[in-house]
């Protein structure tokens, strides 16, 4: 091992860089590059903030699940703040809409988390509900939890500048090329070279994946629409669950006084510094009030993010099966806040190839790893 080089090169500071580096800068020399000034200016910084175990799909929920410990008790000294606060999330169905709200109440490891509640139950928990948008009922999560997403990921990098890993900003990578058993990297902030690139590129995993030559995991980036409106006056949304139409056409929850609302669009787009369109917008607001008894007149804010799936929704981690060294950690959707903790524990140990750590007992890293992809796109990459 070369003493000046560093052992491994995370591109992108995101909540997934900044958490794989924290990990993997216990036991290796790591440089994490950020294109954007600001780490956490994209997706990132963009979420509803949201931490649930019964959200997303099985692998989803089982890094959620591997996340949970690590949200209730970071390290000592990780963040002055607590990085969740409780915050229940209901799931509601029209009548027509009952057998998804059976199939969801169903699935074998939510049934635990979530219990069914009726119509009244699930008015008295959000009271701006119109009965017919619960008339089925509903199902509670108590255990889910509003997210601190900034302490969370200036945390993580706090505690990789503890460990001796080195950030740099304004390091935009143009071009990755293997050769003599490590990656040489150019970015504006200079060429490195590395035995291991991670990339954790975000909406631009595949571009990132492209300059290296190596073929696409086919992350398509998705805009999501999310707007702060004021509650009526007089109102106090604070003890809302996050509500979410059992077919995720609409959510929203209180945020600091106001109102988060969503159309839950996921509109594919390219990879880009992406904004709200007006018509997104628009739809939020139509859907929130014919959900509730809300009338929407005051918009504080709104921004646009994107979350960017692979085609069968679940993450990609593990090493690309044509590339030597270079290690996907993208593709994390709508769900890369709250299962960001098991991710960069995954992520750690599979690049280490060391076996997985206890909070991932019974996670099937192959679920998740790039090459389940291989008989569909996947050609061995030329040199
Ligand atoms: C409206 C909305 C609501 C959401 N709600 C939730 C939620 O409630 N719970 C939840 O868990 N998740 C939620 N998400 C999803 C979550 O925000 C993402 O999954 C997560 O932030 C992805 O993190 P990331 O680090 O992969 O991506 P990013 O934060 O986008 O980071 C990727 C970084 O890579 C950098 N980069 C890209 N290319 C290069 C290059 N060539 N050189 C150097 N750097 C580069 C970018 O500048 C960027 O900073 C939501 C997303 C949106 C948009």
């Amino acid at each position: 091992m070369n003493s000046t080089l560093p052992d491994i090169l995370v591109i992108g500071a995101g909540i997934a860089g900044a958490s794989v580096a924290a990990e993997l800068a216990c036991t290796h020399r790591v440089v994490l590059l950020e294109r954007e000034e600001v780490p956490g200016y994209h997706s990132t910084g963009r979420s509803a903030a949201l931490f649930s175990e019964s959200y997303g799909n099985a692998a989803v929920r089982a890094l959620s699940r591997a996340s949970r410990d690590f949200f209730y008790s970071p390290p000592q000294g990780f963040s002055a703040y607590p990085l969740v606060k409780r915050r229940g999330s209901l799931h509601v169905a029209r009548t027509d809409q009952a057998k998804e709200l059976d199939e969801f109440l169903a699935l074998k490891d939510v049934a635990g988390l979530v219990r069914r509640v009726d119509a009244a139950e699930a008015v008295a928990l959000t009271p701006v509900l119109r009965a017919e948008a619960v008339a089925a009922g509903g199902a509670f999560e108590a255990g889910s939890a509003d997210v601190d997403v900034h302490a969370l990921h200036q945390g993580y990098l706090k505690l990789f500048r503890h460990r001796g890993g080195t950030v740099l900003t304004g390091a935009n990578v143009t071009a990755l090329a293997y050769g003599g058993y490590s990656w040489t990297v150019v970015s504006s902030a200079g060429t490195f070279r590395a035995r291991i690139v991670v990339n954790a590129a975000g909406a631009w995993a595949d571009k990132v994946a492209s300059l290296a030559d190596i073929l696409p995991m086919n992350i398509q980036p998705c805009r999501r629409t999310a707007v702060l409106t004021e509650p009526p006056d007089g109102m106090d949304p604070e003890p809302w669950p996050m509500t979410i139409g059992i077919d995720e056409s609409y959510y929203f929850k209180p945020d600091a006084g106001l109102i988060l609302i969503s159309p839950a669009d996921e509109t594919p787009v390219e990879p880009c510094d992406v904004q709200p369109e007006e018509l997104d917008v628009a739809v939020a607001v139509d859907r929130v009030e014919q959900a509730t008894v809300l009338t929407i007149h005051r918009i504080r804010r709104k921004w646009a993010g994107l979350r960017s799936f692979a085609p069968d929704r679940s993450p990609v981690i593990g090493y690309d099966g044509a590339a030597p060294g270079f290690f996907w950690l993208a593709g994390q959707g709508g769900y890369g806040i709250q299962t960001a903790p098991g991710a960069a524990l995954l992520a750690a140990a599979l690049v280490r190839e060391e076996t997985l750590p206890d909070a991932l007992k019974g996670f099937d890293p192959q679920s998740v790893a790039p090459r389940r992809f291989a008989g569909a796109y996947s050609r061995p990459v030329q040199r």
